[in-house]
């Protein structure tokens, strides 16, 4: 497998473009939006720059994987030679049904067509195209040139040799690829948002403040940093639309999404992306300030 494609260059597509890139494929970064294009190509020079500087990667390896990425526009130009599709698209249900309609119709048909969706059924995507045995997730993690796991999930109709060829692939980006089932949110979310659900019903009923229970996690239990700036990080908006999934999914009371982040998103508190969550960030990343809303 040589030739690579990438649908959506944002915050998951320029990472996931890069690492191919650096690990020597040929890559097609396709994206609706030229603005979008311009500034994966940017993330993803600062990102190799930064590798230089730290001495894991040569001026030439730079080179090199910025020579391997081409932007494009179009999806079915930019779909047309590729043996594996990896979308990485806005985490919307109609949006990816079209996407992969499109893809099944303009790619070959041995090309394995990936998703790295955080909650939607891989089964219900396949179940669009033509080939829905070569239909498989690969959820690759934030940010995606450092984090070494990629979640390898099976639809019920992916195939054993099309699961074969995407672990073998994830290895070859140095990656440790790990593989699960189709079933809501698959193993990372399914435990990672119970956990900040549990963390922000623990704040809503006032047992502890942000930082205490942020603190209680992070020493505790040697997380890196604690639920309630990782549910910030990851966008308030998303961890709430991954545990509708879960509610909905599985059918069980305790999926049930925290009144507080409801409200938090229905008010427009996102996280980092809108500037105030749990904590302010609008001084930037690197400072934990409460919001005010939590202050004691
Ligand atoms: P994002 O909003 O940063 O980027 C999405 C990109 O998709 C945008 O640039 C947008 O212009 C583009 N796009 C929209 N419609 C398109 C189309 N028809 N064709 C091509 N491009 C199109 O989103 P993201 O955070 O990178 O998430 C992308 C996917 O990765 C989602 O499925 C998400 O669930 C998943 N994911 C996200 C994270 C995370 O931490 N952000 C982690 C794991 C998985």
């Amino acid at each position: 497998m040589k030739n690579v494609t990438v649908i959506g260059a944002g915050t998951m597509g320029n990472g996931i473009a890069h690492t191919f890139a650096q690990f020597g494929y040929s890559v097609n970064l396709v994206d609706v939006s030229e603005d979008a294009l311009k500034k994966a190509v940017a993330t993803i020079t600062k990102n190799l720059d930064r590798m230089v500087e730290k001495g894991k990667l040569t001026a030439e390896d730079k080179t090199k994987t910025l020579s391997n990425i081409k932007t494009v526009t179009d999806l079915k130009s930019g779909v047309a030679n590729a043996e594996l599709v990896v979308e990485a698209a806005t985490e919307n249900i109609d949006l990816k049904l079209k996407i992969f309609r499109d893809m099944d119709a303009a790619t070959s048909p041995n090309c394995i067509l990936a998703t790295n969706t955080s909650s939607i059924s891989i089964t219900k995507i396949a179940a669009v195209t033509s080939k829905p045995d070569k239909v498989i997730g690969m959820h690759f993690m934030n940010p995606v040139p450092v984090m070494k796991l990629v979640e390898i999930i099976r639809g019920y109709n992916t195939s054993d040799e099309v699961t074969k060829t995407i672990m073998e692939a994830s290895k070859s980006l140095d990656k440790v690829p790990v593989e699960v089932n189709d079933y809501p949110g698959f193993v990372a979310n399914r435990i990672l948002m119970p956990m900040i659900n549990e963390a922000i019903i623990t704040l809503n009923e006032g047992v502890a403040g942000v930082e205490e229970i942020d603190t209680v996690m992070k020493l505790g239990m040697a997380h890196p940093m604690g639920p309630l700036q990782l549910a910030d990080f990851i966008g308030l908006d998303v961890c709430l639309a991954i545990m509708n999934v879960l509610y909905s999914g599985l059918g069980n009371d305790k999926y049930a999404p925290c009144p507080l982040l409801v409200n938090m998103v229905t008010a427009g508190k996102l996280g980092v992306k809108s500037g105030e969550g749990f904590y302010s960030w609008t001084h930037g990343t690197k400072d934990l300030v409460v919001s005010k809303n939590f202050k004691k």
